[in-house]
């Protein structure tokens, strides 16, 4: 059976979804296709909600247990998997289900099933029952996203050896669990499995966790993961992983490492993500792929193949679910033949560990890499009354400054509540608004909103609770 459609996205994603309804909000006829029962992609199932549904229970646990500093002394709390589990399905369900309510009210068409591309204007879906469709299609969007890495050394078929996918299923809460990897989603998930009561030990190659972030923000979370995890080994590699009794016997490479051969009860591997590029029909087009196996695109994110665009994960980094979303406005106005280009100049990270880190903008580390000269301002959140009201003190707020316009060009912030409070940066950057103007905004007190207005006033060797003359 043939059909047609004015746009075919295929990937349902945070990209893929965003492209779907943006389309069908423009008055074009859609078709979306994914191979899950309704559109969310990587974010919904198996990746932003469900971590951060078990970094809430984290939380709650975390709290409970430490509130006994401000004089509250709860007992010890007792998790019931089955029913966290539920929980955290239950608001992935509520979040697909609305996905797909939103889909059907747009009228855009949801296939579910696997596309493959069968030249630069049709696809072929395979549904799940094994029939087929063919579309012709005027647009596509390829929004395929990325899948985990699992590296030769790391790769063993074994139930007791998880990527994110299966650590986000809860199947136990393991006596010991070794993550590889103190990027994001390994501190998140390493977090997580740690408040459960899991004996948690980071392995990271490189020598800090969070590679490429400003070092003085990863101090704030890794002090705290210090405290929480068994161990953390910095400068180690795994170079083998066996099955041995009920565990993993994992063999360990780094300067530090006395005792080469540990056990472990599971392991779970989150060394990154690679895009799903191998899509299938790719070849029948012209669409062209990098060095490491992105979808390449303009600005507007035209792939070299002018009727497809490609989005989010797909096309590279930061990959990152409101990136995905972004790029998805870009390529649906520019199909719609809107004057548009993909070019923000703040994308805001967060990594959703307690504390949190968040940063948009030009990076100190970049910066520097870059020998660009900029001024930092930093406000430390002892400073913050409304810190220690929330018992948080253990914090950093800095602005990255250009020191000759004096405006704002990046933003760090480590600290309870970091990921929410970066929104502000993001505007402040994108309008272009100086150090000035956030000194002079008024920010509501008592919040943590007030250490960006302080940090500014630190700037000007005028913050009112931090003495720091202005230097020069
Ligand atoms: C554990 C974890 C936590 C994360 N936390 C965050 C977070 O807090 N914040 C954040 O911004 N990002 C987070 N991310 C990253 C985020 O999930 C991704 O950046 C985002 O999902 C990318 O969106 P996308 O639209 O590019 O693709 P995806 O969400 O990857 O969706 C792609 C979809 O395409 C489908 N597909 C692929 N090939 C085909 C085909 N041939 N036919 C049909 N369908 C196909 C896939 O099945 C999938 O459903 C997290 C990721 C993980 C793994």
């Amino acid at each position: 059976m043939t059909s047609s459609t004015q746009l075919a996205v295929i990937g349902g994603g945070p990209g893929g979804y965003a492209a779907a309804f943006l389309g069908a909000d423009l008055g074009m006829q859609v078709t979306l296709i994914d191979e899950a029962p309704n559109p969310g992609g990587v974010c919904l199932y198996r990746g932003c909600m469900p971590s951060k549904a078990l970094l809430h229970v984290a939380k709650v646990v975390t709290e409970a247990r430490e509130a006994s500093a401000c004089g509250v002394t709860f007992a010890e709390p007792t998790i019931d998997i089955d029913r966290l589990r539920f929980w955290k399905q239950q608001v992935v369900s509520r979040l697909t289900g609305g996905l797909r309510q939103l889909s059907t009210q747009r009228g855009v068409t949801y296939l579910q099933g696997r596309a493959e591309l069968l030249g630069p204007s049709s696809v072929r879906v395979t549904i799940l029952d094994g029939t087929t469709t063919d579309l012709e299609f005027a647009h596509g969007v390829l929004a395929t996203g990325s899948r985990p890495a699992i590296p030769s050394a790391l790769r063993l078929e074994s139930d007791r050896v998880w990527d994110s996918t299966r650590a986000l299923e809860v199947p136990e809460v393991p006596e010991s669990l070794l993550v590889v990897g103190g990027g994001y989603i390994g501190l998140e998930l390493g977090s997580v499995y740690a408040a459960l009561g899991s004996k948690v030990t980071v392995v990271e190659m490189t020598p800090g966790l969070l590679p490429g972030v400003d070092r003085d923000l990863v101090t704030v979370v890794a002090r705290r993961m210090e405290s929480t995890c068994e161990a953390i080994l910095l400068e180690t590699t795994v170079t083998n992983l066996a099955e041995e009794g009920t565990g993993v016997r994992v063999t360990l490479e780094g300067p530090s490492i006395s005792e080469s051969i540990r056990q472990f009860d599971r392991v779970l591997v989150a060394v990154g993500r690679i895009p799903n590029s191998e899509i299938p029909g790719l070849e029948r087009t012209r669409v062209r792929l990098s060095e490491f196996r992105f979808v390449e695109v303009d600005r507007q994110r035209r792939t070299a193949e002018p009727s497809i665009f490609a989005i989010g994960d797909l096309v590279g980094e930061p990959m990152l679910a409101h990136k995905a979303s972004h790029e998805a406005r870009a390529a649906v106005e520019s199909i719609a033949g809107r004057k548009t280009v993909f070019e923000p100049a703040a994308i805001p990270a967060v990594v959703f560990t307690d504390p949190e880190v968040a940063w948009c903008g030009l990076t100190e580390t970049e910066a520097r890499a870059q020998g660009r000269t900029i001024q930092v301002a930093r406000f430390p959140w002892a400073a913050s009354g409304r810190a220690l009201t929330l018992d948080r003190p253990q914090g950093v707020t800095k602005l990255i400054i250009d020191p000759d316009t004096e405006r704002l060009l990046g933003t760090g912030l480590a600290g309870s509540g970091a990921g929410e409070l970066i929104a502000e940066a993001v505007v402040a950057i994108e309008m272009g608004a100086t150090v000035s103007d956030l000194r002079l905004c008024i920010h509501p007190h008592p919040t943590m909103s007030e250490t960006v207005m302080e940090s500014a006033e630190v700037f000007f060797g005028q913050s009112t609770h931090v003495y720091r003359p202005k230097r020069g």
